[in-house]
């Protein structure tokens, strides 16, 4: 069986800030607010024959949400961005062939994320590691077979990202 949420429908979104460095149109600071999607595999069990809670799995994904909202997300691991905090600033440079250029701004305007880019692509990725912990912490994994996001940039664009359970802890 398959558990699904809507974030069209259940308010299960963000509006955040990204820069792709080096796109044509993409390399500036812009916006996006983003829609969250959310289905999981698995057989119904327990008491009440659930695949697991709405009520659980929404919470779990609206504070993911919340955590992401009105911040400009910055990608940790980009291979050609330096950063330097300076007080409550931080500092980085874009550099790679020809393009260079510099931005200082305020720590708390700024979410750095254990990513190498800030897509739909890597935060689809993100979001969908991020439920399977915070599901697994809650001793919720057992009867789940796979977890899959769909993050939305715009209504009607988006990327799917599916991770299974039990592979992941095999590995
Ligand atoms: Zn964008």
């Amino acid at each position: 069986m398959i558990l699904e949420l809507k974030g069209l429908y259940l308010g299960l979104r963000f509006s955040s800030a990204h820069i792709v460095f080096g796109h044509d149109s993409c390399g500036v600071i812009h916006g996006h607010t983003y829609y969250v999607d959310v289905k999981l595999g698995g057989e119904p069990s327990g008491e009440f024959g659930f695949i697991l809670d709405f009520k659980m799995l929404k919470k779990v994904v609206k504070e993911i949400c919340k955590s992401l909202d009105h911040k400009l997300l910055l990608p940790r691991d980009h291979p050609h961005l330096k950063y330097t905090i300076e007080g409550n600033y931080i500092h980085f440079i874009y550099c790679y062939g020809k393009c260079k250029k510099e931005y200082k701004i305020p720590l708390e305007d700024v979410l750095l994320l254990p990513l190498r880019g800030i897509t739909a692509e890597e935060l689809s990725v993100y979001i969908t590691e991020v439920i399977k912990e915070n599901l697994l912490k809650l001793n919720e994994g057992n009867n789940i077979e796979w977890i899959e996001v769909t993050l939305y940039e715009e209504l009607g664009q988006g990327v799917t990202n599916r991770v299974y359970l039990n592979k992941m802890i095999e590995n």
